[in-house]
This record gives structure tokens, sequence and C-alpha cells, in this order.
């Protein structure tokens, strides 16, 4: 199992659906799948980021999370909530194309 860290306070995170994360998105960039996800933490407050690249898949590192303070967070929540299906990396929608900026293959 996944434990990951508040980036800013070190408190442990719930990784449990449910629970612990905020919001996920994936997209495609030049060939890579990138996701990236939030988690609160309700310790400090502030979101922790984390980003996985489908290229390093397999390697057992322990995922480092980046601090995002809270108002950046709660925007980026927001947006990928708008979008119906954040986890199709294929999907072309406004929420995606913004968040991705023009990354997107
Ligand atoms: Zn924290
Ligand atoms: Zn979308």
């Amino acid at each position: 199992m996944t434990v990951m860290k508040c980036a800013q306070c070190g408190e442990n995170l719930e990784t449990e659906k449910d629970k612990g994360w905020i919001a996920s998105i994936s997209g495609s960039i030049m060939g890579d799948e990138v996701t990236d996800t939030y988690y609160f933490c309700g310790g400090c407050g502030a979101y922790t980021l984390e980003v996985s690249h489908d290229r390093f898949l397999g390697r057992e590192d322990v995922p480092e999370g980046t601090p995002v303070p809270e108002e950046e967070g709660n925007q980026r929540v927001r947006l990928i909530g708008k979008c119906p299906d954040p986890w199709d990396k294929k999907c072309r929608c406004d929420a995606h194309r913004e968040y991705f900026g023009g990354c997107l293959d």
C-alpha cells in the first residue's frame, strides 16, 4: 500500500478512495500518460500533488509529493471537477485543455 505524506507538514495522508485523495486527472503528453493526483491534508490545510508518469511504472520509489497552497489546490480541484471523465487521457474537454495547457498530444 502506498503511503503518501503531506509535502508540507509530513502527516500521513489517507490514499484510499473516498477518504484521502480529492481529485485526479490524466493526460497524454508527448506519448506519456501523466496523472496528477491531489491529496488534501486536514492537518495543515495544504494540498499535496503527486505526479505519476507511466514510463516510471514499476519503480518502487516512494512517491514524492509537491506541496500546493490551499487556494491554488482548490482552483485545480474545481477545474478537474468540470471534466466528466478526468481519468480519460484522451479527453479534450475545456477542463483538460485548460489544466494541461498546450501540452496535450
Ligand atoms: Zn499537512
Ligand atoms: Zn476532460
